[in-house]
């Protein structure tokens, strides 16, 4: 089992826009992310970041915008006590044939190059569009569906969400990890079998931690 959360960025960390987060003052984290960063590091997570950023493509700001924005990001979390392992982001537009823009999954393998591991065995991926969701499962992470950002409309539009779970937020994603609630990788033979009344949960979610 790999402890490895991968992370949307938009969304699940800072507030989304429609026009597109262009510069650090404009990105907004969400407080209650920054510390649910922190406690998976502290629990032994290593955590890393995926995200699309086509409005370099588009041209609405540049390289230099983005690393001023994902330093402001790393030192909030490092404030908090926190880390991010890696931050993979795909440029690119949707036309551009790139294999890194998710639905994709070129930064999860990004990811896997820099942490130098050799599957997402266990990992999860966290976001708030499907995208993000079939980028992980295709890379070999489960998959939870975040309500922050465009993740209400994910769910309202329901396709591709069978093997999702569903969170409120990074924050409730990460006590229900805490708490030992998601450790059972429920097999073929038991579809929907409480993971709380599971007789090998508490064993397994001691072995985890
Ligand atoms: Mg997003
Ligand atoms: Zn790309």
């Amino acid at each position: 089992m790999r402890k490895l959360i991968v992370l949307d960025r938009d969304g699940v960390i800072n507030e989304d826009s429609d026009a597109f987060v262009k510069n650090a003052e404009e990105w907004i984290e969400y407080p209650t992310s920054i510390k649910a960063i922190a406690r998976l590091t502290r629990a032994g997570y290593t955590v890393a970041v995926a995200t699309n950023q086509s409005g370099i493509a588009r041209g609405h700001f540049g390289h230099r915008e983005l690393e001023a924005m994902h330093t402001k990001m790393i030192q909030l979390v490092k404030a908090a006590g926190g880390d991010i392992a890696h931050i993979a982001y795909c440029p690119h537009g949707p036309d551009d044939g790139c294999d890194c823009r998710k639905p994709e999954p070129g930064l999860l393998h990004q990811i896997q190059d820099a942490l130098q591991i050799p599957d997402f065995d266990g990992a999860w991926m966290l976001g708030d569009s499907l995208r993000d969701l079939v980028a992980g499962q295709k890379a070999g992470c489960r998959a939870a569906l975040v309500m922050t950002g465009k993740g209400q409309k994910t769910l309202a539009d329901g396709e591709g969400l069978k093997d999702v779970l569903v969170v409120a937020n990074l924050a409730d994603f990460t006590n229900r990890l805490l708490d030992g609630e998601l450790n059972h990788e429920p097999s073929e033979g038991e579809p929907g079998k409480s993971q709380r009344s599971c007789n090998g949960c508490e064993a397994a979610a001691e072995s985890y931690l």
